[in-house]
């Protein structure tokens, strides 16, 4: 059967010319109905980039979609007009971000906004739209919800505002959740009571959730497969048994040596030495080669392709027949 979304040979870029940068480049990923994917990477790696070009939110600075489809259920999201969009976002796909303001209007109550999501999109009476903002409240773990659904995002803490947002992104029960680092800012406890939420909903709904994190632990308790993003590529995508039981591409096993734990707030994944490339991903070669334990020769001259086994890989340790597999020579590159 046909997958809910469809992400083919995707592009993104920031800025023309000489200066532009490919922040996401070329990256083909399918989700199916009731699937929680994970996309890691450290920041910069196009994750977010990624997260937010499937509801065409990149806005700062604004990325251009320059290649590629985004099928939902069939339809080219790529190719639809701002009614389209709009329609389906709020409706189908909703996304939470870090920043919880992204998403919660000023001058509304919070309350408010999710009674009206309600109603919008479950076709809820006001009385039923407002006993059930409670209830998504409470399951967000808003203490004091009845209270509090008359509050101002301004009058409620960072950590209530990112609960009442989730809160409204779960109202029109989508089909797709889009979760950018969701749980980063909150607690330990409102973090796990979140997350369990979320997994509770796709249990009961089948809403497939993509998950972008920096945070291993997060992955290990959520996700159903794993995408490892690198310099606006993918490194590596398997389902998440085969990604922990041994991951394959280097900067995965990097990752992987430096495991956060759950409830972790630092981007810990940069414990790897270096950085991104600032170009994003560049032509030449294997992106992660500077930073690789393992680069050959070949590593410096062509870009490894993505080879499909049981799980996807993009490195030349992995390349089979298709290409010359050395010795892992450290340094060579
Ligand atoms: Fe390392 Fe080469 Fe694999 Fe890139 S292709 S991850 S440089 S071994
Ligand atoms: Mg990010």
């Amino acid at each position: 059967t046909r997958p809910l979304l469809a992400i083919e040979n995707l592009a993104v870029h920031f800025g023309t010319g000489a200066g532009s940068v490919r922040a996401v480049d070329g990256v083909s990923l399918t989700l199916d109905r009731g699937e929680i994917l994970a996309v890691v990477g450290e920041s910069g790696s196009g994750k977010s980039v990624l997260s937010r070009s499937i509801l065409r939110l990149v806005r700062e600075p604004p990325g251009r979609l320059v290649g590629g489809h985004i099928r939902f259920e069939g339809r080219d999201i790529a190719a639809m007009s701002p009614s389209e969009l709009r329609a389906l976002r709020g409706d189908q796909i909703s996304m939470i971000f870090q920043e919880p303001m992204a998403s919660l209007n000023p001058v509304f109550t919070i309350g408010f906004q999710i009674a009206e999501a309600l109603r919008i999109h479950r076709g809820l009476s006001r009385r039923a739209a407002r006993d059930e903002a409670i209830k998504l409240l409470e399951q967000v773990g808003m203490a004091d919800a009845a209270r509090r659904y008359d509050a101002y995002p301004n009058q409620i803490s960072g950590g209530m505002c990112q609960r009442a947002m989730i809160a409204q992104a779960l109202a029109c029960r989508p089909r797709l959740l889009i979760a950018d680092e969701p749980t980063t800012a909150l607690d330990v406890t409102i973090q796990a009571q979140i997350l369990a939420l979320l997994r509770r909903l796709r249990d009961e709904t089948h809403m497939a959730i993509i998950l972008v994190t920096h945070n291993l632990g997060v992955v290990a308790e959520m996700a159903d497969r794993v995408a490892v993003m690198y310099a606006g590529r993918l490194a590596e995508v398997a389902d998440a048994q085969t990604f922990f039981a041994g991951p394959l591409h280097p900067y995965s096993r990097g990752l992987m040596a430096s495991v956060p734990r759950i409830g972790d707030r630092v981007e810990t994944l940069s414990a790897i030495p270096g950085g991104i490339p600032r170009g994003g991903a560049s032509a030449v070669g294997c992106t992660f080669r500077d930073r690789c334990p393992q680069a050959m020769e070949i590593c410096g001259q062509t870009p490894p392709e993505f080879v499909q086994g049981s799980s996807r890989v993009a490195c030349w340790l992995h390349a089979g027949l298709s290409a010359p597999v050395a010795a892992p020579e450290l340094g060579a590159a």
